[in-house]
């Protein structure tokens, strides 16, 4: 993570220092890098420069709304999966014809929110749900603007856990079934098929997933003869979370996608997600307890599964990095686990680590993507703060949540 650097012992986000943050807010919290989501972005958008793409931010990945704005203003749009994500990216300032919707379970509110909206895509992913938006499309006497969300039956070669694009996996429309209701559309009058789209999956560290698909679309278009506006060819760009994660090598990638769309003549959109955030934001932890295991010790932080599920959904590994870094060495393995009575309540595992002690802090590393989220209250804890690094200052972009609120229900 480039935002994070030591200067002598201390830990720093930028020019701030993690030891101050502490002092001035109550632990566990998130820290975002306003420079380093920009700078992920700005790398992006020149990758695919000759593309000139829509990058639109699939908003599930981090959903405050000062990092949509930041997103927002850079140019990107926003790719959303409910009423919910649609209403606050509107809010950040992102413009109606810069939204696409994607999602299996779209309810009719939902779809109506909308279409009543003028987003520019809407990314349907079973025959249902087109149905249904026609018959919406009919009542309001609108011809919809609609994508088909296809399945090509790729795999990813990610963690099965966030794999999207194989023909098990509950996303999109099989090909076979999409040649279907193509040469059904007379049933579909209220439906502009302008779109296809395609999402296979999250952390993909490999360009050839991603050229297989391309295949898979070119092949599907030659065949129907089919005319697009929009080729939508989702996220899923990889991070680096350990050090023997290769990044993935998006020029070659940019390259096919630039051949792709000369020969089919049609605008190109992006849906990232973790690639523009997942190494921008960290999350800040206490050490509350030490406590002696028979074969390592366990490391108690105030920070539970609750505040940062991905180690319990997924396994994800997360490097966690001392606020103060010491030579000295801590005798025995370790691991950092939370206060959540779940067994999956924990994090990363060390054989070797620095000599920490109760009450020191550590920063749980590349925790902008599908951290805060991805958060709840179980155990009825509250959510935790949210804050932004701009230049030299820090701004609260999301409280503490109110315990006394918490228990009102
Ligand atoms: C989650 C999701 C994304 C973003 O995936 P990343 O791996 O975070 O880039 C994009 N499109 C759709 C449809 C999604 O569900």
């Amino acid at each position: 993570m480039s935002l994070l650097k030591y200067f002598g012992s201390r830990l720093f986000v930028e020019n701030s220092s993690v030891v101050n943050l502490t002092k001035k807010n109550k632990t566990p919290f998130y820290v975002y890098s306003e420079n380093q989501i920009k700078k992920n972005y700005l790398k992006l958008a020149k990758n695919f420069k000759s593309t000139s793409p829509l990058i639109c931010f699939a908003t599930k990945a981090n959903s405050n709304l000062s990092i949509i704005k930041i997103l927002g203003k850079l140019g990107a749009g926003a790719d959303v999966v409910s009423g919910g994500e649609l209403l606050k990216a509107l809010k950040a300032g992102i413009k109606p014809n810069k939204i696409v919707f994607s999602g299996v379970g779209k309810t009719e509110e939902e779809l109506k929110l909308a279409i009543q909206k003028k987003i520019l895509l809407i990314n349907i992913e079973s025959e249902s749900e087109a149905r249904l938006l026609n018959d919406i499309g009919r009542k309001f006497n609108r011809k919809i603007s609609v994508g088909f969300r296809l399945n090509p039956d790729v795999d990813a070669k990610t963690n099965k856990k966030i794999s999207t694009g194989k023909s098990e996996n509950k996303f999109g429309i099989s090909i076979k079934n999409f040649y279907a209701i193509y040469k059904d559309r007379k049933q579909f009058k209220n439906l502009r098929i302008d779109a296809l789209s395609v999402h296979i999956g999250s952390q993909i560290l490999s360009d050839t997933p991603y050229k297989k698909t391309l295949n898979v679309l070119l092949k599907v278009i030659n065949n129907l003869q089919i005319k697009l506006k929009y080729i939508d060819l989702g996220g899923g760009f990889g991070i680096s979370y350990e050090k023997k994660n290769k990044e993935i090598n998006l020029n070659k990638y940019a390259k096919l996608v630039h051949n792709f769309k000369k020969k089919l003549n049609c605008n190109i959109i992006f849906e990232p997600g973790r690639s523009l955030v997942g190494n921008a934001g960290i999350l800040v932890s206490k050490i509350q307890y030490i406590k002696k295991g028979p074969n390592k010790y366990f490391i108690i932080l105030d920070a539970g599964m609750n505040d940062f599920m991905r180690t319990a959904l997924y396994d994800a590994k997360h490097e966690i990095l001392p606020v103060n870094r010491i030579s000295k060495k801590f005798s025995g393995a370790l691991e950092f686990a939370g206060p959540v009575c779940e067994s999956t309540c924990k994090f990363t595992t060390y054989k070797n680590y620095q000599k920490i002690n109760e009450g020191d802090f550590v920063a749980i590393t590349n925790a902008g993507a599908y951290g805060s989220s991805l958060s709840s209250n179980y155990n009825v804890r509250p959510l935790i703060a949210e804050i932004l690094i701009t230049k030299n200052k820090f701004k609260i972009i999301r409280k503490r949540q109110n315990l006394l609120k918490l228990i009102s229900a």
